[in-house]
C-alpha cells in the first residue's frame, strides 16, 4: 500500500505526530484528492485537545480547509472528475433526507460527518472528499489564498447573513483572527459598517486596513461601554473570539432589537443577563459553518476579488508550532500549510 505524510492526533491533548500513513482509497461517492494547501483553523486546536463535549476519536487527521486536485474517483461519482480542483469542508457530508437537509439546514443534520473530526481531514498529502459535498475551486484561484475561505470564509459569511444586519447598519465583530479578519472584509462587501474588537493592537490594525471604522481593544476599555458611546450600540454582533469573556460582552454591545451571532467555540459557558435580553428585545443565535450553497456564495465573493485573506505559509512538519501560536493568539490572519 502506498503511503503519505500526515499529521495525526494519536492522543487528545498530545502533540500531533507527523508520520507515514496509508493513502486512503475512495469508496462509492468519494474522491481522492492530492492536497496542495490546507488552512489551519482554531477548530483544529479544539479537535486535537478534545475541548468540546462531543470528542473526536483518535487516531485522526485534522484539517478542513484543504485544497487539492482530484486524482481518483470512486464508484458513482459524476459531478467531479480527475484533474478538478476541490476543497474539503467541515460539513464533509450530510444525510440529504432528514428535515434539516430537506429545509436548507444541512449544517444541522444529525447524521453529518465533519472533515478533520469524524472523518480524516487535510493535514496530509492526500484526503478523501464526499463528491457531493466537496467545494469546487474556481479555475485560476490561488490555492493558498482560497484555503481560508473553505471554513473561515463560509462561516463568517453565513454568520453575517443570519445577523440580519442591513447595508449601512453597524456590525460589531469580536475577535479579529482567522475568522474575524475575513469577516471584516465580507461585512464591508455586504455594505455593513464595521466595529472591530480584539485584544491585540496588530489585529485591530488589520481590521482598520480592511475597512473597520471603529476599533476597540478589550484589554484597554470595556468594549460594550465603548460601542454604546461611539455608535449607540451595534445592530448586529458577530463573535469569533476564542475567549468566553467576549460572549457576555457581545450581548452588551448590541443596540435594542439587535441580533448577536456566536461563531466562536471556546470550551465552557458564560452568564447571560436575562433582564437586558428581554427588555432590549435581543436575539442570540449560534451559527455553524454554512451550507453548500453558502459555500458557493462565499467562494464567489472571493472569486470576484472582494476578499483577500492574510495568509502565511508553513510546512506540515511545523504543525505543532502553528497550533501553539494559534493558542497564544500570535497568528495574524491565517496560517496555510503548503505541501
Ligand atoms: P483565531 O485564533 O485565528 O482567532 C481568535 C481571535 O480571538 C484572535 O484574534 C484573538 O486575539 C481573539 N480574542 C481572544 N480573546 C478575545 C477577547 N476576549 N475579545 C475579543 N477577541 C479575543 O481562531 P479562528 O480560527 O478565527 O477561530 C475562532 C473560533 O471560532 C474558534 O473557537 C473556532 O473553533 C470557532 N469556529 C467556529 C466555526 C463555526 O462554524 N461556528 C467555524 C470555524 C471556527
Ligand atoms: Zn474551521
Ligand atoms: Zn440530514
Amino acid at each position: 500500500m502506498e503511503s503519505m505524510q500526515a499529521a495525526v492526533v494519536e492522543e487528545l491533548g498530545a502533540p500531533l505526530s507527523v508520520k507515514d500513513t496509508p493513502i486512503p482509497e475512495p469508496g462509492p461517492g468519494e474522491a481522492l484528492v492530492r492536497l496542495v494547501t490546507s488552512g489551519v483553523c482554531h477548530t483544529d486546536v479544539h479537535a486535537a485537545h478534545g475541548d468540546w463535549p462531543v470528542k473526536p476519536t483518535p487516531p485522526f487527521i485534522p484539517g478542513h480547509e484543504g485544497v487539492g486536485e482530484v486524482v481518483a474517483v470512486g464508484e458513482g461519482v459524476t459531478n467531479i472528475k480527475v484533474g478538478d480542483m476541490v476543497g474539503n469542508a467541515w460539513l464533509w457530508s450530510a444525510c440529504g433526507v432528514c428535515e434539516y437537509c430537506r429545509t436548507g439546514w444541512e449544517t444541522l443534520c444529525e447524521q453529518q460527518q465533519n472533515g478533520g473530526y469524524s472523518v480524516n481531514g487535510s493535514f496530509g498529502q492526500y484526503m478523501l472528499v464526499n463528491a457531493a459535498y466537496a467545494a469546487l475551486i474556481p479555475p485560476g484561484a490561488d490555492p493558498v489564498e482560497i484555503a481560508p475561505i473553505l471554513c473561515a470564509g463560509v462561516t463568517v459569511y453565513k454568520g453575517l447573513k443570519v445577523s440580519e444586519v442591513r447595508p449601512g447598519q453597524w456590525i460589531a465583530i469580536s475577535g479579529i483572527g482567522g475568522l474575524g479578519h475575513v469577516a471584516v472584509q465580507y461585512a464591508r462587501a455586504m455594505g455593513m459598517r464595521v466595529a472591530a474588537i480584539d485584544v491585540t493592537e496588530d489585529k485591530l490594525a488589520l481590521a482598520r486596513e480592511y475597512g473597520a471604522e471603529v476599533t476597540v481593544n478589550a484589554l484597554e476599555e470595556d468594549p460594550a461601554d465603548a460601542l454604546q458611546e461611539k455608535i449607540g450600540g451595534a445592530h448586529g454582533v458577530l463573535v469569533t473570539a476564542v475567549h468566553r469573556s467576549a460572549f457576555g460582552q457581545a450581548i452588551a454591545m448590541a443596540r435594542r432589537g439587535g441580533t448577536i451571532v456566536f461563531n466562536g467555540l471556546p470550551p465552557g459557558d458564560f452568564p447571560a443577563p436575562i433582564f437586558d435580553i428581554v427588555l432590549k428585545g435581543l436575539t442570540i443565535r449560534g451559527s455553524i459553518v454554512g451550507t453548500r450553497q453558502d459555500m458557493v456564495e462565499a467562494i464567489d465573493f472571493y472569486d470576484r476579488g472582494l476578499i483577500h485573506p492574510k495568509v502565511a505559509t508553513r510546512e506540515l512538519g511545523e504543525i505543532n508550532a502553528v497550533m501553539d501560536e494559534l493558542l497564544a493568539g500570535q497568528v495574524d490572519g491565517r496560517v496555510v500549510l503548503q505541501y
